[in-house]
Formats: C-alpha cells, structure tokens, sequence
C-alpha cells in the first residue's frame, strides 16, 4: 500500500525540503550546511579567491561597472541550491518558493535603506506558456510579504529573444539580451530586481539599463544564488 502523507507533506512543504525533518523550513541543520557566498565581490557577489581583500572589486566589475549599484546573493548555486532551484522551475514545488526566499529575506530584510519596490526579472510570455509560472515572480512575492515592500510586477515585459542564454559566455550573454525589456511605466528611485540565481550577470544588468533609462537612480538586486565563475 502507497502511503499518501510524505506527498501531501511534500506539496505543503511541511518538511525541511533537504532533508524531510518536520517544518515549514530548511532546518537549522541543512541551513548550517548551505554553501554561503561569504566572500564575494561588493557590487557584483561574484565569488572571489579567498586570498582577495574583503570589500574587493573582482575584475570583470574594476574594468566594465555593471548597470546595477550592488547585489545581494546569499549563496552559492552549487549543491543543494541547484536542486533547490530546479524544484521550483522545473518541478513547480511552489513551496521551495517562499523558502528561498525566507533565506534572502535573512539577508536583506535589515530596516534600513530599504527599496521603494521589488521588480522581478520578467519571464517571455512563451517562457510563461511553458512553464506556467515566473520563478522570480514567486520569489519577489514572498518577499514583498517578508520584507513589506510592494512589488510591480508588471513593470518590466520581456520580448522572447532569439536564443537562449544557456551556455553563452558573459560578452555572448549580453549581445543577446540587448533589447528584450521594456519598462512599461516610470519606476520609483530606489529599485531592488528579483531573481533565482545570477549567472554572468548579463540580464540583470540589461534589466538595470532598461529601469534606469526609465528613471530609477539606485537598483540593487536580490537573488538567492550566484553561480561560481567556470574554471
Ligand atoms: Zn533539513
Ligand atoms: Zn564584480
């Protein structure tokens, strides 16, 4: 006979998502074990060589600033992050949503210099069709309610682009990210972008160019996890 409870469990998320202890979060076991993103460049999280002064520039952001003002990513996109995030995009374990999200509110939820408003990286509309949902939508959601901040996410449309951003270095990643948001109406100043996990950093600072031109004067961004830079 099938026991029906761990499923039900699972689709409320009444268990530790690691590791299945009872709770309506990651356990303070598994969250002592998460890989943190402790030492990381100051305006883009890049993870940095342990050898490198804190508060440290890395070298992509000394050459080329990016178009947002600092980033905030709490960890790192490596195991069990990575299944984390696949749970909530490719599985629909909406749940693992809002968990992420209380990991980043920790962070971020400190009172002071607060944003104006949360705005999520917009999804395409076939991305939507397809997959249902924007995971950085429900992450933004999540937030709003931890952080009491409103959240516009209508602000940004994003066109589909020709080619995915897979697989594409940091300069191929941002040639093909040229153009695909539209700011649909004039942001506050201060905004903070949303989003699952930074890659390059490409769409994030194509997003930032977008808002800015639109009129916003700082842009943080929040995201739950950086990805190491290959090799
Ligand atoms: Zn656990
Ligand atoms: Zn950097």
């Amino acid at each position: 006979m099938v026991n029906n409870w761990p499923i039900i469990d699972h689709l409320f998320g009444a268990s530790c998502p690691l590791c299945a202890v009872p709770g309506a979060a990651i356990c303070p076991a598994c969250h002592a074990n998460l890989p943190f993103n402790r030492h990381a460049c100051r305006r883009c999280a890049l993870p940095l060589p342990r050898e490198a002064p804190p508060a440290s520039l890395c070298a992509a952001c000394l050459r080329d600033p990016p178009g947002f003002d600092a980033v905030t990513a709490p960890l790192l996109y490596t195991h069990p992050v990575d299944d984390l995030v696949a749970r909530l995009k490719y599985r629909h374990e909406l749940f693992v949503g809002r968990i992420l999200a209380d990991v980043l509110s920790g962070f971020v939820n400190t009172g002071r210099d607060m944003p104006d408003v949360l705005v999520p990286v917009a999804a395409s509309a076939n991305r939507l069709r397809s997959r249902g949902f924007n995971q950085a939508a429900e992450i933004a959601r999540h937030l709003g309610k931890q952080c009491r901040l409103p959240v516009a996410s209508d602000l940004l449309r994003r066109r589909d682009s020709a080619h995915t951003q897979r697989g594409l270095g940091r300069r191929a990643r941002r040639g093909n990210i040229r153009g695909v948001f539209e700011c649909r109406q004039q942001p506050p100043g201060h905004v903070a972008l949303v989003d699952d996990v930074m890659t390059t950093g490409a769409t994030a600072n194509e997003a930032s160019r977008v808002l800015r031109r639109a009129g916003a004067t700082r842009i943080d961004v929040w995201v739950v996890a950086r990805t190491p830079e290959p090799g």
